[in-house]
């Protein structure tokens, strides 16, 4: 594409975002930690399902300092029900590492950021734009969307040579004077007009521009690479009850839901029946009748989740686990599965005994 066409685009795209409202609660400002916390939120996460917990944390925790200040199972806990909790991980660690090491202080350079835990190259031109203004291109879903159509790249775009090809196509877009303007009127281009099913086409400034469109592509672009089939896991939680305290104990294993809570955990190759559960746990307990199941999906596994719930005598077996009143296990952080057993089904199934 020529030079010139690249500036009509990204002026026509300019002109468009100057006639439109799309304003979002992290947009008000240029403060570089409520820009970092926005765009760790909204990684593989919907605005409509980020946007309560942003609004969250910022009550909660105002500055980078109070965020460092606060334990990670408080972290952890807020966190609850967004998934991809190394986020939430990651979060507790760079916050940790501004406040002490920087007093507060967010680097400034696109180099300094990317340094940054869990900052990577979208995050951290995003950062680097809008708080400080600087010329970095952001390529994010909507980004890539808009420029595949455009160019009608058919080569899968989440292949590496289709990443640099779109981030080199972005940065030629960019003006340089205009670049946080630029970066934020592409994203809202790719979420409100040129989105993934029935585009608006007819309404498109860059249409003349467009490939996709001059081909009859635009509902075939972006191709992406297919995906492996999911890991199939099945978990059976067994919630062991002794007077009014069930037994928890925080995930040690360096996985997804480590540093979060969890019920004695069966893991098998299949789903087992209550007779053979009782045969694999070396204690004695009595098994409430119910049970409820819960499938949770994750972006490379399906886990199958069996609550039961179970009466114990003593704690022997279960020395590893913490005791905690049933009405205080919500203080705690769980999986997104538990948590919906937790709030949901043991209660309206009135499991307890
Ligand atoms: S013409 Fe359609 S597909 Fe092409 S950029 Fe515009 S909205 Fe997107």
């Amino acid at each position: 594409m020529k030079e010139r066409n690249y500036a009509a685009i990204s002026k026509n795209i300019l002109s468009w975002h100057s006639r439109i409202d799309r304003s979002l609660p992290w947009k008000v400002d240029r403060d570089p930690y409520k820009i970092w916390l926005s765009e760790i939120i909204m990684q593989q996460t919907r605005v409509e399902q980020g946007t309560p917990y942003y609004l969250r944390f910022v009550e909660r925790f105002p500055t980078v300092e109070s965020l460092a200040a606060a334990p990670i199972d408080e972290i952890l806990k807020a966190w609850e029900g967004l998934g991809y909790y190394q986020r939430a991980r990651n979060l507790h660690f760079t916050a940790r590492q501004v406040a002490l090491e920087n007093n507060g202080n967010f680097p400034d350079t696109y180099e300094g950021l990317l340094a940054l835990k869990g900052v990577g190259t979208y995050t951290a031109a995003a950062i680097a734009s809008f708080a400080y203004d600087l010329p970095y291109a952001v390529v994010d879903g909507n980004v890539i969307r808009v420029l595949a159509r455009v160019a009608g790249i058919d080569a899968p775009v989440n292949a590496p040579s289709t990443v640099r090809e779109i981030q080199s196509m972005a940065d030629r877009m960019l003006p340089p004077a205009q670049g946080a303007d630029f970066n934020q009127a592409i994203m809202d281009f790719g979420a409100l007009l040129c989105r993934p099913k029935n585009p608006h086409c007819g309404d498109c400034p860059i249409q003349s521009h467009c490939r996709a469109h001059a081909m009859g592509e635009v509902h075939n672009i972006p191709k992406k690479k297919p995906k492996k089939p999911k890991r199939k896991r099945y978990f059976h939680y067994l919630i062991f009850n002794l007077d009014d305290q069930i037994f928890i104990r925080k995930r040690r294993g360096n996985d997804i839901w480590k540093g979060l809570y969890e019920f004695y955990l069966i893991e098998h190759e299949g789903l087992l029946t209550t007779e053979e559960l009782d045969k694999v746990i070396p204690f004695d307990f009595d098994f409430h009748p119910a049970a409820a199941n819960r499938i949770q999906q994750l972006s490379h596994q399906t886990i199958e989740c069996m609550f039961l719930e179970a009466r114990i005598q003593d704690d022997a077996g279960l020395e590893d686990y913490e005791r905690v009143d049933r009405k205080q296990v919500c203080k705690y952080a769980f999986p997104r599965a538990l948590d919906w057993y937790l709030n949901d089904k043991a209660v309206t199934l009135n499991l307890l005994f």
